[in-house]
């Protein structure tokens, strides 16, 4: 067995800069025309851009009436009513003349001669006339054409993840289909010899595999394919022909096997592939035993990247959120992106002990005015019912041994 040439256990902020220049040297696979409710979660490989201006005409921001600002000068006044606009209908009549309002609906194109939309609020309707009580600056309630976009306009750019918002943008702009880079395939291969099947009867000693369900639903949240792979005993010879079929695939994520126990051989397996490591740990916990590196299955193939993930099951689910999703993003397409923190106060003190970067299970709770964050009791990291209380990540960075109630802190939503 070939020991791991290089190793190194990093801070957790070189850590995730090496995924992260690892990641922006990726590039996504194949392309494919998608459905746009389908698109969800996937990377446009298209420029999008306006088809027209956007809004089409100057559109009426309220319910009320079209007039000219001008004419508001002295109130109330009373306004001779020439017509009816709709939204998706066009005003008949001609150019607004002096003394004249047209009623108006919100989303309705604003009549030539009108410059402002006065709110039916504002208004007292007297038959064929109208009464308004308040004046309104030219521009008021209508949003101008072309305001928003001009047709032409860049609105989504290629590498964009398409969210429902953006799915809005493609629509708004008449693309019931997009062209996306095609899911990349990622690998899960989970290893011990004490992890069954999630429909076998576990014996006594026997833990079920549960990173491989982790895993897949992380994978699929990150917009990738899950491949999950047969479970691997801490045998070498059937570890490493699964390592070869993950290595096939675009990223290959391994559980468990990366401590430094006796039947650990997830590292030096990968190093019979020719591993370059990155990294074989990080000063983090949970996953403190994490590995990021690549291989290749044989002389002629591509290297593939790979994370070996610590087994226990919060860690693996930690460090995945941590340290893959810079690969997947890159992978499908997308610029690989940052870690987004939010600040929120501590419910109560927390104590720990430095060197380390932390990222505890947490529950993030209270009105939108007064968000607290409390740590959820576990057992540690193998307690994944505590995961499950627990809605985000409260990060104590290295240098901190206490934080006092009250005390502001960082959280990463999960
Ligand atoms: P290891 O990283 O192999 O030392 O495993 C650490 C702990 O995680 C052990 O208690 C394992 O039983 C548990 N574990 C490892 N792999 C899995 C898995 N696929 N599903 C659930 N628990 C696991
Ligand atoms: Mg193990």
């Amino acid at each position: 067995m070939i020991v791991p040439a290089q190793s190194a256990i990093l801070a957790f902020a070189n850590a995730r800069r090496v995924v992260e220049e690892q990641a922006r040297t990726l590039r996504p696979g194949q392309t494919e025309r998608t459905a746009l409710l389908r698109s969800r979660g996937r990377v446009l490989a298209e420029d999008i851009a306006a088809d027209r201006d956007f809004p089409p005409f100057p559109r009426a921001a309220r319910d009320g009436y079209a007039v000219r600002g001008a004419d508001l000068a002295v109130l109330p006044a009373t306004l001779r009513i020439i017509g009816e606009v709709r939204a998706g209908s066009a005003f008949s009549g001609g150019p607004l003349r002096r003394g004249e309002a047209a009623e108006i609906m919100t989303g309705a194109p604003v009549p030539a001669g009108a410059d402002a939309v006065v709110m039916v609020e504002y208004t007292t309707r007297q038959g064929a006339r109208v009464a308004v009580e308040r004046a309104v600056a030219a521009g008021e309630n209508i949003v101008p054409a072309g305001s928003e976009a001009r047709a032409g306009q860049l609105l989504l750019a290629r590498g964009t993840r398409m969210g429902f918002a953006e799915i809005a943008v493609a629509a708004g702009v008449g693309k019931a289909q997009v062209s996306t880079y095609s899911p990349p395939r990622v690998g899960i291969l989970s290893t011990g010899d004490e992890i069954v099947d999630v429909d076998a009867h576990p014996g006594p000693s026997q833990i079920r595999n549960s990173n491989s369900y982790s895993l897949s639903a992380q994978v699929e949240a990150a917009g990738a394919e899950p491949v999950r792979l047969p479970i691997a005993p801490d045998d070498p010879v059937v570890l490493k022909h699964l390592i070869e079929e993950g290595l096939a695939l675009d990223l290959l994520l391994l559980t468990g096997g990366v401590s430094m126990g006796k039947y650990d051989l997830v590292e030096p397996m990968l190093a019979e592939f020719g591993a370059e490591f990155f990294f074989t740990g990080a000063q983090i916990q949970p996953g403190r035993p994490v590995v990021f590196g690549r291989a290749r299955r044989g002389p002629a193939t591509a290297a593939t990247y790979f994370f070996g993930l610590p087994g226990n099951p919060v860690s693996t689910m930690v460090t995945f959120e941590i340290f893959v999703r810079p690969m997947l993003d890159a992978l499908c397409g997308a610029a690989p992106g940052k870690l987004r923190f939010l600040q929120a106060r501590l419910g109560a003190e927390v104590r720990t002990k430095t060197g380390l970067t932390r990222f505890l299970p947490a529950r993030l709770s209270g009105e939108f005015e007064r968000t607290e964050v409390e740590l959820v009791r576990w057992q540690g990291s193998g307690d994944v019912a505590a995961m499950e209380r627990a809605n985000c990540f409260l990060v104590v960075p290295p240098d901190r041994e206490r934080f006092a109630a009250g005390e502001m802190v960082s959280v990463l939503l999960r």
